[in-house]
């Protein structure tokens, strides 16, 4: 028995997807939203391919309990129907403001009183959405990984409108789920993960960037100084050289905006994208 016994996740991408499957494999029923049929075709592909990437991961073994897992999520693109019964509901559309203000407005409404909502939101605040929703004691961030059962964080995040009652059951369900909780005491852009992740990577690029050190003496640097299994270039790597871009290049910084330069020229043009593409900074 998990802390929320109907779970609903809205968006149905990359990582909605995910958090559905992790949901879903840890024998909860989910109901999983997205705007229409296109998008449900695409999310059951998805579903499909993480099935294979995690039998690939934990082993063969387990398929079956994942193609089980796989069956316990269901499509809606009505919303009402989607959370008319719904105990929690775990937003995951487009990072856009906007976008997620007018899902909770309509979420508010569609809602039974009772739902926590939860925006898995990787750098909006959620005291920036929580007037929307409707109910700002049962809204807060809930952030999972790419790769949610590997990387199995959960980043729980309220504002100062959030019930702690609310926040410490949302850390048990994280818990439920098999991820490991890792609850702020206030809100914080990049949580604790990317508040000390994005500069740890962007000192290392500053370093390639102004001729101090080659990627391989930087990252042979790190290890062999802190006994860390790996420097900011093969995390580089591993993150994919095209986020990588996309974050450097929406930045006002000017040092972020030559890294995206350094990116595209030496590495994305070339279709060196990182480990997903066999090449990056290094070769797979
Ligand atoms: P994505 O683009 O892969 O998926 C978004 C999904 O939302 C799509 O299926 C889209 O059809 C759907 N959608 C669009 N408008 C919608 C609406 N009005 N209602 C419901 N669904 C709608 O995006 P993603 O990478 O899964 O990111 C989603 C959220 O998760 C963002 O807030 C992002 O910051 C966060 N996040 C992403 C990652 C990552 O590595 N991709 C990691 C942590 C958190």
């Amino acid at each position: 028995m998990t802390t929320f016994s109907n779970v609903t996740v809205l968006g149905a991408g990359v990582l909605g997807a995910q958090i559905a499957f992790q949901i879903a494999n840890h024998g909860v029923a989910v109901n999983s939203y997205d705007v229409d049929d296109d998008a449900i075709a695409a999310a059951r592909g998805r579903l499909t391919s993480l099935v294979e990437q995690y039998t690939g991961d934990v082993g063969e073994a387990h398929r079956a309990a994942a193609q089980t897992a796989a069956g316990r999520i269901s499509f809606f693109t009505d919303l009402a129907a989607a959370v008319a019964d719904a105990d929690l509901v775990i937003e995951a559309v487009p990072e856009n403001l906007e976008l997620k203000r007018d899902i909770y407005a309509r979420l508010a409404v569609a809602a039974p009183p009772h739902t926590v909502f939860a925006t898995n939101s990787s750098t909006l605040l959620p005291s920036q959405i929580m007037d929307s929703t409707g109910r700002p004691d049962r809204f807060l961030a809930l952030h999972f990984a790419n790769h949610i059962w590997r990387q199995n964080t959960a980043e729980i995040m309220g504002t100062d409108q959030t019930s702690p009652e609310v926040f410490q059951r949302v850390v048990a369900f994280a818990e439920d789920i098999g991820m490991v909780p890792i609850p702020l005491h206030k809100e914080q852009p990049g949580y604790v993960l990317n508040s000390l992740l994005v500069p740890f990577l962007a000192a290392g690029a500053g370093l390639v960037l102004t001729g101090v050190a080659d990627p391989e003496t930087v990252d042979k640097t790190w290890r062999i100084g802190t006994g860390a299994p790996a420097g900011p270039f093969q995390i580089f790597d591993v993150v994919g050289l095209r986020t990588a871009h996309a974050i450097s290049a929406a930045s006002d910084d000017p040092g972020s905006r030559m890294w995206a330069d350094y990116l595209e020229a030496n590495y994305i043009s070339q279709g060196k994208l990182g480990v997903e593409s066999g090449e990056g900074f290094y070769k797979y």
